[in-house]
């Protein structure tokens, strides 16, 4: 079960809604193939399908860009077998630069609360408003 948050500067106007854990259909690779958006990740996910022994773990999470604090919700998606392993990664749509490697996940739930990624002055109010999925 998901969690959706609004996020809000009470300084500027932005806001935005996030999406946060996982859903219905995450509980087979076959699964989250089916509606993974981006293609280079869709691709290894087949490729991974094929090995019995892939470990995955996979979630809607908050990627943070430690330069310009941009913040993007996207998945989350590690696949590992006995030979290879795949990390899905992220570039900051709006300064390009590398997203962290791991996104904010519970953090949301226990107090964290990221800075505005417009003003860069306020920390954003978060409030957890729906169960998605
Ligand atoms: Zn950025
Ligand atoms: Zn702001």
């Amino acid at each position: 079960m998901g969690v959706a948050y609004k996020l809000h500067c009470e300084r500027c106007s932005y806001n935005q809604n996030v999406y946060m854990g996982v859903g219905f259909r995450y509980g087979y690779l076959s699964e989250i193939e089916e509606w993974f958006e981006d293609p280079a990740g869709k691709e290894r996910i087949r490729e991974f399908m094929k090995d019995d022994h892939t470990k995955y773990n996979c979630f809607h999470g908050l990627y943070v860009c430690e330069k310009c604090k941009y913040l993007l919700n996207a998945h989350y998606l590690h696949l590992q077998s006995d030979t290879d392993s795949y990390l899905q990664s992220y570039d900051c749509p709006r300064c390009s630069e590398k997203m962290p490697s791991i996104p904010i996940d519970k953090e949301l739930d226990h107090g964290y609360s990221p800075t505005c990624p417009e003003c860069g002055e306020e920390k954003l109010s978060v409030e957890g408003f729906l169960d998605w999925d």
